[in-house]
């Protein structure tokens, strides 16, 4: 076993003197927290921050799931790892590719190179669509494991490098949209620390709540308190605990609790010819049911002779809309990669969402409930905590500002003291 450390995209990590644990609560907007600690909810997430630290960072725009869990766990951002998407378009195929394969992820994660150089890690996501890029190049012959609560009934050694994950915890197979799904990943990750005394853990939650209930509601607040006692158990149990987010969430709906809506693809067909450029919401794929696949930040593709130009000088009079960026500079602002990108990006407003054409989102999956979604500049908001005090050297670094979501494994293995 090499306790040197490793050294990743320009970031040198010490071998962790105790287990580091960190945690993408999907879609925990800041300001659940910051409700939480407030009435009571969150009391051991209060005490992180009352005698750890407790801050507010930036998350990577496009402000989605899969370009914000690889940001965090490559310690780099989405130039790096070429994870810009949930979703991007093919231009051969004229297809829209899901982002989720291993063989898009252009940099190693943390976990992959703990794992090789012989430190037990543990990575366990809510859903199985991240589950093969978190654990690429993993080697799981050495205690470390890697998978999703979804597929936890489905367990190989070979594939997972643990059999019958199911049995950890004793709770059921959650339900891919429940917030169980969630709370399966903690009870597991408590019971892995316990058992194995990993090195390294990375739990990645699911934002089924955050999307449907705002900060304070009932289910929001039994959602917190379950989140809240399970880190607290991590804390009982020696680990340094890092909270942070994928993304926040903002409420996208008129005040009679209709989505507000640009649908972009057909402002695009009515000016410009049907099929002259493609609209793709990159947040996920459309049969999800609780936001139907409408976010804040979308990619245009033009084809034939329709220019980017003309497609910028119309959205950017659309009402709702934040900002319009053509594709270098859109790359250049958010640090993407550019081999990745559209021809035109829109983003929009805290209270409204884009979507492609209106036939094709269904929105039945919100069965009243307003819509709660993200993706834009406005969602990049996210907690950044630890349950210990910062060193001096990095408290001066989290005080100069421009703190990111992607620096979280950095200050929890480097950042904080040993004892
Ligand atoms: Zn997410």
């Amino acid at each position: 076993m090499d306790r040197g450390g490793i050294e990743l995209n320009g970031v040198r990590y010490r071998w962790p003197p105790r287990p580091v644990v960190v945690v993408c609560i999907d879609g925990g907007d800041p300001a659940y927290f910051d409700q939480g600690v407030r009435d009571g909810i969150v009391p051991n997430v209060a005490r992180f921050i009352k005698t750890g630290f407790g801050a507010v960072a930036d998350g990577d725009v496009p402000s989605f799931t899969c370009p914000n869990n690889m940001s965090i766990t490559t310690g780099s951002p989405q130039s790096v790892h070429g994870i810009s998407g949930n979703f991007y378009l093919d231009r051969d195929s004229g297809e829209a590719v899901v982002m989720t394969g291993p063989e898009l992820l252009r940099s190693r994660t943390i976990m992959a190179e703990f794992s090789r150089r012989g430190a037990r890690v543990v990575s366990i996501t809510a859903k199985d669509k991240l589950r093969r890029q978190l654990g690429k190049d993993m080697d799981l012959s050495g205690g470390s494991v890697n998978f999703s609560a979804e597929c936890a009934d489905q367990c190989t050694l070979p594939e997972t490098g643990i059999e019958n994950a199911l049995a950890l915890t004793g709770m059921p197979l959650p339900h891919m949209y429940s917030p169980e799904l969630s709370l399966f990943v903690l009870e597991a990750g408590i019971k892995l620390l316990a058992d194995r005394r990993p090195d390294i853990l990375y739990l990645s939650l699911t934002d089924y709540i955050q999307h449907k209930y705002a900060p304070g509601e009932d289910e929001a607040n039994r959602y917190y308190r379950n989140l809240d006692e399970t880190f607290g158990r991590f804390d009982t149990l020696g680990a340094v605990v890092a909270l942070t987010a994928d993304h926040g969430m903002n409420d996208k709906s008129n005040a009679d609790g209709s989505p507000r809506v640009i649908w972009l693809q057909d402002v695009l067909d009515a000016r410009f010819g049907e099929g002259a450029g493609t609209v793709i919401c990159p947040i996920t794929d459309r049969f999800v049911a609780h936001h139907g696949a409408l976010g804040g930040f979308v990619r245009v593709y033009c084809h034939g002779r329709l220019d980017p130009e003309d497609v910028m000088r119309v959205t950017r009079s659309l009402r709702g809309v934040e900002a319009v960026y053509d594709k270098v500079t859109a790359a250049r602002r958010f640090d993407l990669p550019l081999d990745r990108e559209g021809d035109v990006v829109v983003i929009s407003q805290a209270d409204t969402c884009i979507g492609a054409s209106e036939a094709d989102h269904d929105l039945s999956g919100l069965e009243g409930h307003r819509l709660r979604s993200h993706g834009g500049v406005s969602e990049r908001k996210v907690p950044f905590i630890l349950n210990r005090p910062l060193r001096a050297e990095y408290a001066a670094r989290a005080a100069a500002g421009s703190l990111r979501s992607h620096q979280i494994f950095d200050f929890a293995i480097n950042g904080v003291d040993p004892a």
